[in-house]
């Protein structure tokens, strides 16, 4: 990691935004244990923790592992000290959002812009579009891509 100016308010403003306390993290690395998204991760949960602690705050609201976490509590599951890593990542999410971060998970952003914006017009979420299929059917195959299965 390059060596950044801090921000000695930035865990603060994490604390309030995300509601938890970081300080309490033992660098256990459990939660990087059990995160099936580790391996994509550049600094991994523990990680992220660990810079909010030290205030890089340019370091955790560009980084991609903010976006690559899906929310699927593996890692607040095994935490031993009870830490909402989904909580915590959503709360940084809106903060790179909202700062002009640089995020180069675009794909990503656009999902959830995507998600958040069926919910706020419809309610809820809307059946996803899948793209048109790029490549043609393997010859041979007796069902076409879009062909219903017997369950529908
Ligand atoms: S499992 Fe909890 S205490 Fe252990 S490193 Fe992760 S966040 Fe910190
Ligand atoms: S909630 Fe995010 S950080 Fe935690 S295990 Fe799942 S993907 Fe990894």
């Amino acid at each position: 990691m390059m060596a950044s100016k801090t921000d000695p308010e930035f865990c603060l403003q994490v604390v309030q935004r995300c509601g938890g306390d970081f300080q309490r993290c033992l660098q256990c690395l459990s939660c990087a244990s059990g995160c099936p998204f580790v391996d994509t991760m550049r600094y991994r949960p523990n990680g992220i923790i660990r810079m909010v602690q030290y205030g890089f705050s340019q370091e955790v609201l560009e980084s991609p592992d903010i976006w690559l976490c899906v929310g699927c509590h593996a890692c607040s599951i095994a935490c031993p000290m009870a830490i909402d890593m989904p909580g915590l990542m959503d709360g940084l999410r809106e903060m790179a959002i909202e700062t002009g971060a640089k995020i180069n998970e675009t794909a990503i952003l656009a999902f959830h812009r995507e998600v958040l914006g069926s919910i706020q017009r419809y309610g809820r979420t809307r059946p996803w579009r899948a793209p048109a299929c790029p490549t043609p059917w393997p010859t041979g195959s007796s069902r076409g891509p879009w062909t219903p299965g017997p369950n529908g």
